[in-house]
């Protein structure tokens, strides 16, 4: 068989879409479509899910197994930032608990097997859009296992690809045209073998022409990583020299204590700049999760959003394919509130660091953060 006809198709199989299409499947034909080879680099970024994400992770009937699978808790976050004292943001004063040093793949696993459980099918490959008319979409998958589907016809199009996805711009581009305040921030990491134990904390620290960030992975290991413009530094030489100067840093380097230094593993390199669609809906597609709107890693709330929005968008397609054509269009109203608040508590962020006061970093962020308020 190659060709798959069904009511709805999520593209991403990350937290979004997998957390949409188990929503969905029971009621509905649905379809996710994941090319798991684009994020594997990714998986060890040690990303911190918020204790807030319990509501959200029992909704989605997987808290027990997600706690089963013992990701190890992050007790707080430690920073140098604004000046050089270490300050601890504990969460014994959240009162949604300590969150989770997330191993990525053992948790995307589990939500991509909840949504094929729930009786979503799922495609491996690239998905992209072969045409759009009036009854749906046409959707070509390539570069998956052989003989396999290739076409999908759906009556929803839902975008959960991920942060600067291009899924529905070759036919809705007057809707989703421009991102707006979109950054150019990138990530440079590494891992490092951990000697002891890890502590349970996070650590950021500024710098002046970025921020450093380190924190347990997964496999024994402890991610460090540099956050900074690709125009004001030469990429390739930082990627060869990351531990050299995570090490040359005071701060960092008494975190880098249980670490060791001189086994670092290849840095890689990945984009991690804030971004939005002017718009996240139509009548018959949505984008959900970073495809629609993407977080600086600095708020860690991506994923809590990419869960949020996977979830409580199911009603909205239901109502698509009931046949109401503003039920997903209407999402559009809960995009805003979303993104001044995160623009807020970016500028504060940003805005409360002065000690380099020449620095185009700093200088970019403050100016842009203020100008797109
Ligand atoms: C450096 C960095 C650090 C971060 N740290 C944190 C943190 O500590 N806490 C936090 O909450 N968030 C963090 N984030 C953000 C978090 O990673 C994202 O918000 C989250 O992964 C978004 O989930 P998603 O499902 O929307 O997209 P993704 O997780 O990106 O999933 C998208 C999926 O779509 C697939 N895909 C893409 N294109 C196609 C295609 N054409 N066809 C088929 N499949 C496709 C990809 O392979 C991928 O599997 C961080 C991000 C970065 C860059």
């Amino acid at each position: 068989m190659d060709g798959l006809e069904v009511d709805v198709a999520v593209v991403g199989g990350g937290p979004a879409g997998a957390a949409l299409a188990a929503t969905l499947a029971p009621g509905h034909r649905v379809v996710l479509v994941d090319r798991p080879s684009h994020r594997r680099g990714r998986e060890g970024l040690g990303e911190t899910l918020p204790g807030a994400a319990a509501r959200l992770l029992r909704e989605l009937g997987v808290w027990d197994a997600f706690v089963a699978q013992g990701h190890p808790a992050c007790h707080a976050r430690l920073s140098r930032w604004g000046g050089p004292q270490l300050l601890a943001q504990d969460a014994l004063r959240d009162l949604d608990g300590a969150g989770w040093s997330l191993d990525r793949a053992a948790f995307d696993g589990l939500l991509l097997s909840a949504a094929t459980r729930r009786g979503a099918g799922l495609l491996t490959g690239r998905a992209r859009v072969d045409g759009h008319e009036d009854n749906g979409w046409s959707i070509v998958i390539d570069g998956g296992p052989r003989p396999a589907v290739t076409r999908v016809q759906a009556r929803v199009l839902v975008d959960a690809s991920g942060r600067g996805s291009r899924l529905l711009r070759s036919v809705a581009h007057r809707e989703v045209s421009a991102l707006q305040g979109a950054d150019r921030l990138v990530c440079l990491w590494t891992h490092l073998p951990v000697r002891h134990p890890a502590q349970g904390t996070s650590y950021v620290e500024s710098a002046a022409n970025g921020w450093w960030f380190t924190a347990p992975a997964p496999g024994g290991r402890r991610v460090v990583s540099f956050h900074t413009d690709p125009d004001l530094v030469d990429v390739t030489a930082l990627m060869h020299t990351l531990t050299d100067r995570a090490a040359a840093t005071p701060g960092l380097a008494e975190q880098l204590r249980d670490s060791s230094l001189d086994v670092a593993s290849s840095a890689r390199v990945c984009a991690a700049g804030s971004s939005r669609l002017d718009r996240v809906a139509g009548p018959d597609w949505l984008a959900v999760g970073d495809a629609a709107m993407a977080f600086d890693p600095l708020s860690s709330q991506g994923l809590f959003h990419a869960l949020y929005t996977g979830l409580t968008s199911a009603p909205a397609v239901s109502g698509a394919l009931a046949g109401d054509r503003r039920a997903l269009a209407q999402l559009h109203g809960s995009v805003e509130p979303v993104w001044s608040a995160y623009r807020v508590a970016a500028r504060h962020a940003y805005a409360s660091e002065r000690r380099w006061p020449d620095s185009p970093f700093w200088l970019a962020r403050q100016r842009r953060l203020s100008l797109a308020s």
